[in-house]
């Protein structure tokens, strides 16, 4: 089946400092590197490395052709995403020696994705297939509204959280996908726990303590620990579980398959820096879980 993924793709723009700068201060980088990021293309690239076939829907700006190129190069199709006269979406991030960082994002062409485009994409979409959201574009209730119409799963990361974004897409979602600070939000923000809410699915992700499904269906709750691994940089773990979770029900694994499998992915990115360049294959993934 395929995946489509209404999603944000930002330059990520990256100095290494001595120290982050104070307010006022200037201060002389060590290095400058540019990488693909936002939660959608990492989500993307991990869901194609773990083997479904992706069609990103989006949008950068003229700037934004090299993270074209390397959406592609994990055979992601690119051709769904518009290109727009405003600048790509950026991240300009700073990284000190004790790997501190801040880091200013720039939403640019990604809250200016024509819907047109989003809506005549879908309209190719069959029974089955799956779309995936974040909360770094425009436009979700309207495609969850036209998946749901075409028997598709929708997908839900809630991050970054925002209820206002969120609350009109829980009765058109498949599948939520949630942190620990996402879900405390989640329940304070409706008033009522999670289990309460009665959401087909439930996905409480909870670092190196694992992930709880809760099923809405059967009213069970499963928590699978995590992997141990020695971090180096948790930077997209979430974004690598969750394109490895969308793309097991894609290929149709039952949850007591696709959690162990997302959860091994992201275990093995947070052992490498760096966010979409961290995230593993599927034959890295196999065998780790081997
Ligand atoms: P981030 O914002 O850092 O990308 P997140 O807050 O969205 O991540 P987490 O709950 O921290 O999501 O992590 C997602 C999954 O990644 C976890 O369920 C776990 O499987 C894996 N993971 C994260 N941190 C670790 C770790 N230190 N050791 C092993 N696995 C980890």
């Amino acid at each position: 089946m395929t995946i489509y993924n209404l999603g944000s793709i930002n330059i990520d723009k990256v100095l290494r400092v001595p120290h982050l700068p104070s307010p006022g201060e200037t201060l002389a980088a060590r290095s400058y590197a540019e990488g693909l990021g936002g939660k959608g293309a990492n989500q993307s690239v991990a869901a194609a490395r773990a083997g479904a076939q992706v069609v990103h829907l989006g949008a950068i700006g003229p700037d934004g052709g090299a993270m074209l190129d390397l959406l592609a190069r994990d055979g992601v199709a690119t051709d769904r995403i518009a290109r727009l006269p405003v600048p790509t979406g950026m991240a300009l991030i700073m990284v000190d020696d004790a790997a501190e960082n801040t880091i200013a994002i720039l939403a640019g062409a990604n809250r200016e994705i024509p819907q047109d485009g989003v809506t005549a994409a879908l309209e190719g979409a069959r029974r089955g297939d799956t779309l995936l959201l974040q909360n770094e574009t425009g436009g979700q209730v309207a495609a969850a509204e036209q998946a749901r119409s075409r028997g598709m799963r929708v997908v839900v990361s809630a991050a970054p959280f925002d209820m206002a974004a969120l609350a009109p897409l829980l009765p058109l979602l498949s599948v939520l996908l949630l942190n620990e600070v996402e879900a405390a939000q989640l329940e304070q923000a409706a008033g009522r726990s999670l289990a309460a809410l009665a959401l087909p699915h439930v996905v409480v992700t909870r670092g190196a303590r694992g992930a709880t499904h809760l099923d809405g269906g059967t009213g069970e709750s499963t928590t699978y620990p995590a992997f141990r691994v020695a971090p180096v940089d948790t930077t997209g773990a979430g974004d690598t579980f969750a394109g490895y979770l969308a793309a097991g029900l894609d290929q149709g694994l039952d949850w007591s398959r696709a959690l162990p499998r997302a959860q091994a992915a992201a275990a093995l990115s947070v052992t490498r820096a760096g966010a979409a360049a961290s995230i593993p294959g599927a034959a890295e993934t196999a065998e780790f879980l081997a």
